[in-house]
């Protein structure tokens, strides 16, 4: 399979009036062509923040630190804005939480999707608008010719989320980046746009990386998953991996409040107390050991690696170390 993109250890900033925030601290993992991967934590676990850090949109006051981030077998970390920018418009789409930040509500929804055609295909109007439509019902947006004339208010917020779909795709892009695409919307039309996601992408064959702090989202769209904690990737492997072999204690934290997508079984929910660590500071051991019921003294004194732990499976926990104690998840179904 040939990879699409390729992070390797990447680390992101932000200068703060308290001093520097170390928010991506050695991310690596990559994506093969029209592969579904899914980034899963906590908010302010760097998920958000390793995406914008690969469109290089981060705020005034970010940086990328350290890394190098390859797009089709290109180091993008240094390319000139403007490159970036037709990057951003040709060969990587997104789709946030809030349809309205990408919608213009001073524009009709056809001339929103229209303007990226005409801007780098150079076709003709009437060509952008065939394809409008074309894109529109696509997404499964009734009557399309109708629908082009109206205004982003004039649509509900499952349909809005559906135009912004349409208008990440309108360009036939390599990857599309989704951030919580589903978290505003209500959990009938969040099962139909994520059923959309999945039918786009084997239709159009686009990769996709999907940011979520709900594993139970990425369970049917994704056949891989990273978890993030504390700016690092905590566990990574398949989804059956992680849904039934998962072996790091924040993971098993995640899959607590998540059906089991098999049996339609919710484990008893049990939150995770306690707080994300300071990335003022980040803690030298393992940055979940505040939070840890199984934390053991190397734990706090040593960062642990990322343990092969299947064939395409590894996981940063002391515990998978040969020499640890034997735990036993605590998770009903991989037991
Ligand atoms: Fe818990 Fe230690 Fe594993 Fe961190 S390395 S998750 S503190 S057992």
């Amino acid at each position: 399979m040939e990879k699409l993109l390729e992070v390797k250890n990447l680390e992101t900033s932000f200068k703060t009036s308290a001093g520097e925030v170390h928010a991506v601290r050695g991310v690596s993992f990559d994506l093969e062509k029209g592969e579904a991967l899914g980034i899963v934590g906590e908010s302010g676990c760097g998920k958000s923040v390793t995406m914008m850090s690969i469109m290089r949109l981060l705020a005034d006051n970010g940086r990328l630190a350290g890394g190098e981030i390859f797009f089709n077998g290109k180091d993008i970390s240094n390319v000139k804005e403007s490159e970036m920018e037709t990057i951003r418009g040709n060969d990587i789409g997104m789709i946030f939480q809030d349809p309205m930040t990408s919608l213009n509500p001073v524009y009709t929804i056809g001339d929103q999707l229209m303007e990226p055609l005409l801007k780098h295909r150079k076709i003709s109007k009437a060509e952008a608008r065939k394809e409008a439509i074309n894109m529109l019902g696509l997404v499964g947006i009734p009557s399309p010719e109708k629908r082009m004339k109206q205004y982003p208010h004039e649509f509900s917020g499952g349909m809005r989320q559906r135009a912004m779909i349409a208008m990440s795709l309108i360009c036939a892009p390599k990857l599309i980046i989704a951030d919580e695409p589903t978290t505003a919307l209500d959990v009938t039309i969040q099962a139909q746009i994520l059923d959309l996601m999945k039918d786009l992408k084997q239709k159009l064959d686009t990769a996709i990386i999907l940011i979520t702090h709900d594993l139970g989202v990425v369970a049917d769209v994704c056949t891989k998953i990273n978890v993030m904690y504390g700016g690092i990737i905590v566990e990574t492997g398949t989804t059956e991996d992680i849904f039934y072999r998962g072996k790091h204690p924040y993971t098993w934290g995640l899959l607590r409040s998540v059906p089991n997508p098999k049996e339609d079984v919710k484990e008893k929910l049990i939150p995770i107390e306690g707080q994300p660590p300071d990335l003022l500071n980040p803690p030298v051991g393992c940055p979940f050991a505040a939070r840890c019921d199984y934390a053991m003294k190397v734990c706090l004194q040593k960062q642990p690696p990322l343990f092969e732990v299947g064939e395409k499976h590894h996981t940063a926990c002391w515990l998978c170390h040969e020499d640890a104690p034997k735990v036993e998840s605590p998770i009903r179904r991989m037991k």
